[in-house]
């Protein structure tokens, strides 16, 4: 049953790719907080996603772990029928999945390149392409939202930030951004609310090794003066999915600490 307040969102399921780790892990226990049952996606091993659904029962919560490969076609439409039949319909659903594979550019294979790209960015369609099927096929449940689907893709500031060094990550965000506002522009109008939140700098399994070697260089990047952590993002994704945020449509939500205000150019420009 809807709740009065806005941001819950009992009644309905999610998805989290990638969400055994980081950011993922920390939006599907939110979602999970918030009401929502949620499917836990992993690609590899399955201990760390069962931790997660452990967590998320130990604290009153419903999820399952869910395998797929979100840069394989087989795999995501596998992984959303394992999703719904443990669930039942998806209401919202996150395209979280990334990786890095950092090179100067004489030294970037085409492998390095094409693996970033199918993950991060053709991953990113083939699951938003299978949640937009999802949600046409459920149906509005005016009951729990007011929107059909909510889809959210975890970004970055490189969707507008170059990054030197990155060419295929910033290249796969900035696809990303026109990815979610074309779509967005095409299913608006079916009630189906896309978005994406652009983390800054957040504490994960991604950025540990820069972490350790270049903290005090990051921080210069970021005048709010801390590393977010990912359940910074958790928050204001699992804002962003409900209906607190029901007229949020095509945006991009930096949550950054202010790293999109170019603090390089405070009393330099
Ligand atoms: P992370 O390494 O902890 O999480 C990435 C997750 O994606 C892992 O659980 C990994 O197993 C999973 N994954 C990788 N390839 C996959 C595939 N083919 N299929 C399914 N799952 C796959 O790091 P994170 O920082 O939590 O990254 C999550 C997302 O956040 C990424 O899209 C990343 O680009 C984005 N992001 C992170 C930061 C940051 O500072 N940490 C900043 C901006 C954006």
């Amino acid at each position: 049953m809807a709740s009065t307040d806005p941001t819950r969102l009992g009644g309905q399921a999610a998805l989290v790719t990638g969400a055994s780790s980081g950011i993922g892990r920390a939006s599907a226990i939110a979602f999970a907080a918030a009401g929502a049952a949620v499917a836990v996606n992993y690609r590899g091993s399955p201990d760390e996603a069962d931790a997660v659904v452990a967590e998320i029962e130990k604290a009153g919560g419903r999820a399952v772990a869910v395998q797929g490969d979100v840069s394989k076609e087989d795999e995501v439409a596998a992984m959303f029928d394992e999703a719904e039949k443990a669930l039942g319909p998806l209401d919202i659903v996150m395209s979280n999945a990334g990786i890095q594979k950092d090179a100067r550019i004489g030294e970037m294979s085409l492998d390095h390149w094409n693996a970033v790209i199918a993950v991060n960015l053709t991953g990113g369609f083939l699951v938003g392409r299978e949640a937009i099927k999802r949600f046409r096929a459920k149906g509005r449940r005016p009951d729990v939202s007011r929107a059909l689907g909510k889809l959210v893709f975890d970004s970055s500031v490189h969707q507008i930030i170059p990054w030197a060094f990155h060419v295929n990550y910033a290249a796969a965000k900035g696809g990303i951004h026109m990815l979610m506002q074309s779509l967005a522009q095409e299913v608006a109008e079916e009630g189906i609310r896309v978005n994406a939140v652009a983390p800054g700098a957040i504490a994960t399994a991604i950025n540990a090794e820069e972490r350790k070697d270049n903290e005090a260089e990051m921080l210069k990047l970021i005048p709010y003066g801390r590393i977010g952590d990912p359940q910074d993002i958790g928050r204001v994704v699992s804002w962003l999915v409900s209906d607190a945020a029901d007229y949020i449509v095509g945006q991009t939500i930096f949550a950054d600490g202010g790293m999109t205000l170019y603090p390089g150019f405070r009393g330099n420009g």
